[in-house]
This record gives structure tokens, sequence and C-alpha cells, in this order.
């Protein structure tokens, strides 16, 4: 294992606290220490108060921050003195510490103390490191891992059996450590859970977590149950979409709100789905509770190749009870399943919650194999799992997520969307919680937006093998189609009829009319299986109520989408799909207009720009936001019990009116 500690870049952290920061960060740098907000850190500080009295402070990892990026705001200041009186009650319920921890912080605007505070505090050493390390967690969890982990570290570990984080494990902690600590005692290890270092300075805590970790590696390549065989399988170049959305279908109605599902088909998570003992291995805990708490149901279905359906039904029965639970937040939807063909699925409310789950089962599968090459994975009984389900503390953080944005846990397809209208749209989705698809022949779209609700492709939309090869794509990466923006179009230069070429008639009614009827025809089995519903928005214009000489194809293809769009909503009514249109007009903000187009156009009325821009009965300027703004309304809960309608976002037209 890496030691990162760098002398130089220390050197520039002058304060315990920056130092707290810096060694911090070097942990949450390693995957296989720290994963997504797992692991805490603190340091013990002496500070002097308002009113000159001096005290000791601990300052602890607080909720909502990572390791990785943790800054010194990311630490919660509370007195040592009340810790350590708490440290040694009887007993304390978690809401009861919940409230001790926050009403000791020196800082009201600091964040939540970590649960495991009263055991940092308990500890007497200055720096206090702790990891859910995976070669740890891989030897305790393993066939006789407590023997193992006493032949590993011998004296120099005390060793915890199994508590659910909180006040008892804090307790028993101190009380252990305070019996069975000697001068040879370095760290601590938590059965099933994870690693503790500490020193006197944040180098002497780092170094000793990197070698502690570093011989728990050693002792697995030393057993054989280090190196892995290399992951053979291929995934399937077939379609899936159909497979991936009635899954996703069926998780969003356990969940009882749409979920994203995101699929992995890596030869990693390929040949984990494929073992012969999936079965066994897959039923079996997770490797530390906090991978629990983080994925809440995480690993507990696996599909065996009789089929998923069956597994699936009998597991949301079982589960069924927990769903009508009024103490548990929780559905009773699975966050992850494993498939031989479609590998490892991760579903969440958002993309990035899919990808944590990801991360952490991608790691859980490398501890449950090497555990069982070094003789068998023995994770936590099941019993314990659900009692992480039933914890004070964990409701209380569900309790307090909030409203989710509206269109979370759906996925949108915006067409032509690397730039003008179409990038506006992909905006306006976003902000109300979807993960997006942007689709445009540009191939700069796939470098639109860095985050895990956007996925960018580069389609040819005039090329109708390209089109399904998309919403494969899309299905893949988030589970399905919710919402459908069609807005890719072509405005050819105008040309009376007189003139009209029959290839430029033929090639603007591809794009604009042929095309959406092939993505319309395409996305349709994955808008039937959107749970909430699929929406169809048509980015009409207003040519269709108001044609334009020397606009022959541009208005008839527009006319004719307008036609198609009110015949989907005769034929997709049934399938709870709604498909309505807005027509624009004068939106000059688009790639479509040039400065020295909208100057020659506004000369041409005897107009400034700025007047030409305001040239409607309201006398307002139309952006592409506004166009996008409407376009996400109308697929949100306003527009739920409207169909075919049509409407102008052109800032009243007399032609139109
Ligand atoms: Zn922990």
């Amino acid at each position: 294992m890496q030691n990162r500690w760098n002398n130089q870049d220390a050197a520039r952290h002058t304060t315990d606290l920056a130092l707290r920061v810096y060694s911090s960060r070097l942990l949450g740098q390693d995957s296989s220490l720290v994963l997504h907000g797992g692991g805490n850190t603190s340091v013990k500080v002496t500070e002097t108060n308002l009113v000159g009295e001096t005290e000791e402070i601990l300052y602890v990892k607080g909720s909502g921050w990572d390791l990785e990026s943790i800054e010194e705001a990311g630490f919660a200041p509370v007195r040592m003195a009340h810790l350590l009186k708490l440290a040694r009650l009887e007993s304390l319920t978690d809401p009861q510490m919940v409230n001790e921890l926050k009403t000791s912080m020196t800082l009201a605007s600091a964040p939540s103390p970590s649960v495991e505070t009263i055991l940092h505090a308990a500890l007497p050493y200055k720096y206090v490191d702790h990891t859910h390390a995976d070669a740890v967690v891989t030897i305790t969890n393993s066939h006789n891992g407590l023997a193992r982990i006493r032949e590993i570290y011998g004296e120099e570990m005390v060793i915890i059996p199994y508590v659910m984080p909180g006040f008892d494990l804090a307790r028993l902690c101190a009380e252990r450590f305070a019996a069975e600590a000697t001068e040879k005692t370095v760290g601590m290890i938590l059965m099933n859970h994870g690693i503790f270092s500490f020193g006197e300075s944040a180098k002497a805590s780092y170094d000793l977590m990197i070698e502690l970790v570093t011989r728990a590696e050693d002792y697995l390549k030393a057993n054989n149950a280090w190196d892995l065989p290399a992951p053979t399988a291929t995934g399937s170049s077939k379609s899936l979409r159909g497979e991936i959305s009635t899954l996703r279908q069926e998780i969003s109605a356990a969940a009882g709100h749409p979920m994203l599902l995101s699929t992995d088909m890596s030869p990693a998570c390929l040949s984990f789905a494929r073992r012969a003992d999936i079965g066994t291995l897959s039923q079996q805990g997770p490797a530390t509770p906090d991978h629990v708490i983080r994925t809440k149901r995480l690993p507990l279905l696996g599909r065996d190749v009789a089929g998923y359906t069956a597994a699936y039904r009998s597991y949301f029965k079982e589960n069924a009870t927990h769903a009508k639970d009024e103490k548990t937040m929780l559905d009773p939807a699975p966050r992850m399943v494993l498939d031989p063909e479609l590998g490892l699925c991760c579903a969440g409310r958002r993309a990035k919650d899919a990808v944590i789950i990801n991360d952490i089962y991608r790691h859980t599968q490398q501890i449950i194999q090497r555990a069982t090459l070094l003789g068998g994975y023995q994770a936590l009984p099941a019993h314990d799992i659900f009692d992480v389900e039933y914890w004070d503390l964990e409701q209380a953080k569900l309790r307090k997520g909030g409203t989710p944005p509206p269109f979370s846990g759906e996925v949108a397809l915006v067409t032509g969307a690397a730039s003008g209208i179409g990038k506006a749209c992909v905006e306006a989705l976003l902000a109300r919680g979807a993960a997006v698809v942007g689709v445009d022949i540009n191939p700069e779209v796939k470098q639109l937006f860095q985050r895990p609700d956007f996925l960018g492709l580069a389609c040819d939309l005039a090329d109708e093998a390209q089109i399904p090869q998309a919403l494969e794509h899309a299905a893949r990466r988030f589970g399905g189609l919710d919402m459908l923006i069609l807005n890719a179009g072509i405005f050819p230069q105008g040309r009376r009829i007189s003139e009209l070429p029959t290839a430029h008639w033929r090639k603007v009614l591809n794009i604009n009319l042929d095309a959406n009827l092939i993505l319309m025809r395409e996305s349709h089995p994955l808008l039937k299986r959107a749970p909430a519903g699929g929406r169809v928005v048509i980015i009409g214009s207003k040519n269709v109520s108001a044609p334009g000489p020397g606009a022959a194809a541009y208005s008839a293809s527009k006319a004719a989408l307008n036609q198609l769009a009110r015949i989907a909503a005769l034929e997709w009514g049934c399938d709870g799909i709604r498909i309505n249109s807005l027509h624009p007009d004068a939106v000059f903000d688009t790639a479509l207009w040039s400065d020295e187009l909208l100057q020659s156009r506004a000369a041409h009325y005897n107009l400034t720009v700025d007047a030409y821009k305001h040239k409607n009965l309201l006398q307002v300027e139309i952006r592409s936001c506004d166009v996008a703004n409407l376009a996400a309304e109308m697929c949100g809960p306003l527009f739920a019990k409207t169909t075919a309608a049509q409407i102008p976002i052109d800032g009243g037209n007399d032609r139109v009116i």
C-alpha cells in the first residue's frame, strides 16, 4: 500500500488542524482505504474560549464530508470534557447521543459530529485515524477471521467484536482499550468493520495506518488470496434495453417512485455475476456496516440463472413488511442486482447514488473473492444488517433529506443537445433532477457536461441504425427513458417552390420528420415502461400555423411532425404516454442566428436589432431558456393531464392568434 505522505506538502500545513486535513485527504485518496464518505479522523487540541478558559477540543470529521475533499470547516469541534463523561455512562440512546454531541460543539455552524465521535474521544492519542480498509475487512470477514487477525497483529492491536456503530460500540471500545492496551498497542481492529490507528502527530498516525493495512495485504498475498484471476467475461452486443427497462420498472414500483438503474457490464462484474457460487456469495451481508448505511439494502439480491423475475417477486414479498412499517423510511426496492447478462446493476434516485453503490460493490466483489480464496467469506449475520436499517441515527439522516427535485429517478433524452434550445433543455431537465441523455451530430455533445447524470452521445439521427444504438446506450447507463424532447432539426436557406430541388426537400424532411418518426417508434417500448408515465415534447414552430414564403420544406416538415404528434397522442394515451408540442418563434440566441443574419433581417424591417428581437405583441425577447423551461414543465405535474396540446412561445403573434 502506497504511503502518500510528502514532507514538502506537509510543511505547508502549520497548525494541528491543517495537518489533520492534509493527512485525512491522503487517506481519502486511496479507495481501498476510504470510499465515499466512509472512514473518519480526529485531532485533539487545546483552545482558549471567549471568556479566557482553556478547553480541550476534539475536532472530528463532520457528517456530509468526504475525507478525500475535506476542509477545516468539515471538522466539528466538540468539548472533550463532556465527551469523556458521556463515554462513562451506562447507556445512551442514539437520539440522546446525537443531541449531546451537537450541543457540546463550540461552533454552531459546524457539521454534525461523526457517530464515532465518542470513540475518537476515548482513545488517548492526539491524532486518531479510522478506515474501513478493504484488506482488513477481507480478513475479518473470512473464515477464522479472528484467529487470522491475532496471527497478523499479535499483541499490537486491541480487537473489538462486532457491535453496531453508536454509543454501545464507543463504550465497549473505551472499556476494552483501557483494560487491554499495553505499551505495544499501536491500533485497534473492529471485527467486520475496520481499523483504527493513532499517534502524537498526524504523520505517525497516518504512517501506522499504512503500515498496518500493508501487513493485512501482505498476509493475503502470502496466503494466495490477493491476486484474482483476470476476468474473461465479455458483455453482450445484443439489445438489452427491453430487459433493463423492465427491471427498472419493477424496482421503481417496489420503491414507490422512479429510480435510475445503471448497468456495469465490465469483465470484472460479469465474471463475478457468472460465478457458479454467486447464489451463496451474493446473499451474504456486506463487508462493513458503513456499506449498508450508504447503500441501504445492498447485497441482498443476486439473480441466479433461473431468471430474475421470480427472485424479485419473492424478494419483494418477503420484504413487504418493511415497506408497511411506519418506523422505517426505507422502501423495499433493491439498490443493486447481479445478473449474468446485465452485470452489476445499481439503482438510485440520483445518478450519483448509483455511482456510489457501484463503487462500493466493486470493492465488495474484490473483498468477497479474496476472502473466498482465504477460506470463505463470512459476513455479519443478517439480523445485524437489518438492525442498521432501524437505527435511529440513520432514520434521522433519511428524514433530513427533504423533498427530492421533481424529475428525480427519471431519464430524459434531448435531440440537438449540443447548442441552442437543445442545450437549454438539457440544463432545464438537469436542474429538475432528471438524468439526461444529450444526442447531437456534433461530437462536442460528449463533453457538454462532466457530471454523472449526463450522457452525451454523438449520433446522426439521419442514419436509421444509429437511433436504436443511442437508446441502447441510454438504457444501459440510466435504465430506460421517461421523457423525450424532439428538438433536432434544420432550417435551411429559403427557396421558393418553383426552385426547390428534390434533394433539398428530401433532406429537410428526412431530418425534421423521418428521424423523429423512427426515434418515437424505437422509444415507444421504453416510454411505455416509464414508472411515472412517458412524456414526449415536440419543439415545433410558428411556421406550423403561420408559414412563410420560401420555407416550403421546413414548414411542411414541421406541420407533418405536428400531425405525427397528434396521432401519437391518440395511439399512446392508453400506454400513459402524453405528447405535447410547443411552437417557438424568433429565438435568436441559437446557432441558426449569426450577428450578420440578425442585422440583415432587422435592416429588412427597418428596425434596430434590439427592436427586431422584441417584434411581437408582448414586446419581449424569447430566449432558448424560456423555450427549454416550458418544455421541461410540459413533462412535469402541471401538464400531467394534458396531451396533444400545442402552446405557442413567441411573445404573441397576430398571424397565429
Ligand atoms: Zn467505521
